[in-house]
Formats: structure tokens, sequence, C-alpha cells
């Protein structure tokens, strides 16, 4: 990941914020949003100590295959309980080889495989992506049945729309698999 790359910082001054400053990422930029009083001095102050905290959070939630079986653990318990016993992934890891899916499962040998285009994303659209296949460990096909068990997940509408919003933005062609 680009994450030891230097970002593109980009200031935004506002009259009414008085003292609160505030920074999050743009894609490949970092906004931060800082009070117009501030001198330059205090501005490159904060774009420091904002830069040095966004860095903090983003180490905190890094996002390792351990992490993500962390995840789906989570998720079994919460939304698949009455299947909890008999499904126990044999792996669940990212890779870097699946271009035309968001995410895949092999429910012979028990693994799953996730995208690393999604590593970037909200927590609620990996979940809902890892649910998807975690629910392919009961179905392994689209039947109306696996989307019962997809859609216990309250977001599972909004992260199929945000997928598709990124699939027609980017011109990929991924599919839901
Ligand atoms: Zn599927």
């Amino acid at each position: 990941m680009a994450r030891t790359r230097k970002p593109v910082v980009e200031v935004r001054r506002s009259q009414r914020r008085r003292r609160t400053v505030s920074a999050y990422r743009e894609g490949e930029r970092v906004v931060v949003l800082i009070p117009d009083r501030f001198s330059r001095a205090e501005e490159t102050e904060w774009v420091a100590r904002m830069l040095a905290r966004l860095a903090a959070r983003e180490e905190r939630v890094q996002r390792t295959d351990s992490e993500l079986l962390g995840r789906a653990r989570k998720l079994i318990s919460r939304y698949l309980p009455d299947y909890a016993s008999h499904m126990v992934p044999a792996s669940v890891r990212w890779v870097t080889n699946q271009n035309g899916r968001w995410g895949s499962c092999t429910p012979d040998d028990g693994t799953i495989r996730i995208s690393h285009r999604i590593q970037e994303m909200p927590d609620w659209v990996i979940d809902y992506v890892l649910l998807h296949e975690l629910a392919h460990l009961v179905v392994p096909d689209h039947s109306a049945a696996f989307w019962e068990l997809v859609n216990r997940y309250p977001r599972a509408e909004r992260a199929r729309g945000y997928l598709e919003g990124i699939s027609a933005a980017t011109g990929l062609v991924l599919a839901d698999d």
C-alpha cells in the first residue's frame, strides 16, 4: 500500500470554524480544515499534528489477513449464528490477483479471498463483501436462500450500491461473486 508516500495536503480555511481542526483523506490527498484566523505558523503546526494523528489512526486499523479473519468471525456470530457451528472458514485473506471480483469463495475447501481493491473502502463495505463470501459457505449459489442470509446485514443494499458506483466510476467490470 501507498501509506509510506508523503501525502499531498490541501488546507481549507473556514470562517465558520473558530477553534476546531479536522483532517480526512479524500482520494490521494489529505484535506485539513482549519479556522480562517490561523497564522501560517499555526497552520504548519496543525497540519503536522493532524497528519501524525491520521497516520496513527490508520495504523490502528491496519487491514491484515488476521484482522480480516477476526472480522469474519464477528460477522458469523452476529449475522449467521445459526450456522456458526459448521461454517468455520479454512482461510480468509486479501489477494491482489483477483481483478474481476470483489471477493470469492471456494465452498469445497472453505477458503475465502478478498480483493485488495476494497482494502481502503469503509468498514461497512468490507463487511458486506466478506459476509457475502461467508454466506457462500452455506449456500454456494445466488439463490433466494443465499440472499436471505446476505440481507441480514442491514447495509447490504447500500453496500451493493456503493460497489456499483465504484465500478461505474472506474470503468471496471467487477462482479459481486
Ligand atoms: Zn456471490
